[in-house]
This record gives structure tokens, sequence and C-alpha cells, in this order.
């Protein structure tokens, strides 16, 4: 008489059906509540004529989380009273910014151009993959800075969109 062994690889193979669709269940959902938390974006957008200082040129197509400061390199003036780039950075939610020193601010004609729904464009799902004992897939959003945006940093507050929609989630599907 043989031996029943049930292998890892069979458990897997046996759970995989139901399980999967669990998991492709909780994922959507998570993305979908992402999505729905998720902030727009922005871009920082210099004058059309080229006549912008050289450190607001160089943030010219920055584009960040709505609650993500821009990184502009800090200004300076050179002897002759050209303006230039300095090391380090300013921060600033847009062009103006009270937070910028003058230098950053007096005159500036840039603009913050909002851009809608770009972090939940950006957040996809990953396959689902089957492993034995486990069955995952996870939700992902690939976006410059988007720690910044979910997390937060010394200069801004995080908004928390992915951590809150795994809690509501996690919520729901609690049994
Ligand atoms: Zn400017």
């Amino acid at each position: 008489m043989g031996k029943a062994r049930i292998t890892p690889g069979l458990t897997a193979r046996l759970a995989a059906g139901p399980v999967r669709r669990k998991v492709e269940r909780i994922t959507a959902a998570a993305a979908a509540e992402t999505r729905d938390r998720a902030p727009d974006a922005k871009t920082w957008t210099t004058a059309p004529d080229g006549r912008a200082r050289p450190s607001h040129a160089h943030a010219d197509g920055q584009t960040v989380a709505e609650n993500v400061s821009y990184k502009l390199p800090k200004a300076a003036t050179a002897p002759d009273g050209t303006p230039v780039i300095a090391p380090g950075y300013d921060y600033a939610s847009r062009p103006r910014d009270p937070r910028l020193p003058r230098q950053q601010s007096d005159g500036c004609r840039c603009h913050s151009i909002p851009l809608p729904g770009e972090l939940a464009r950006a957040t996809r799902i990953t396959p689902v993959v089957v492993t034995p004992g486990r069955v995952s897939a996870s939700v992902v959003c690939e976006y410059h800075r988007v720690v910044e945006a979910e997390f937060g940093s010394s200069q801004d507050a995080g908004a928390h969109f992915m951590g809150q929609a795994a809690q509501v989630v996690a919520a729901r599907y609690r049994t």
C-alpha cells in the first residue's frame, strides 16, 4: 500500500482557486480605495519667455504630488549682479510661497499647474503570485517622490493615502 502525501505544492494548488479569488477581490478593493484617496499632482511651470531666474528654470517641469513641496535650487547673485544657482535647496508649495526667501519670490511669474488624478493613474495591482503556503498581490503606486507624498517629510505632512486605504479594506474584510 502506498502512502498519500500532500506536498506544499499540491496544498497551494488546492487552495489557489478560492484563495486567489479572495486575494484578487481584496487587492482590487485596496487599489480602488488608494485611487480615491490619492492626492492630485502639480507641475512647476516658468513663464514661456525663457527669462525665469536660473533656480526657477531648473524647476521648470518639476512634478510632485499636491502635498509635496517643490525643491528649488537656492538662488544667489553673482558679483556682477547676475542671478545664479547656489548649493542647497529651498522648498515651496507653489511659486511665491511665503516660505521662500525674497530672492526666490520677488518678481516670480511661474505657475503651479494642477494635474488631477495623476497618482490615481499611477496606482496599479501586481499580478497574483501563488507560492506554496502563500497567495499574494500588491497595490503599487509609482510616482516621483511618492514616499514623501505618503509618509511626509520634514517639509510636508504625509497624505497616508495608501495606509488609510489598507486600513479601510482590512476592516471591511476582517472575519
Ligand atoms: Zn519663478
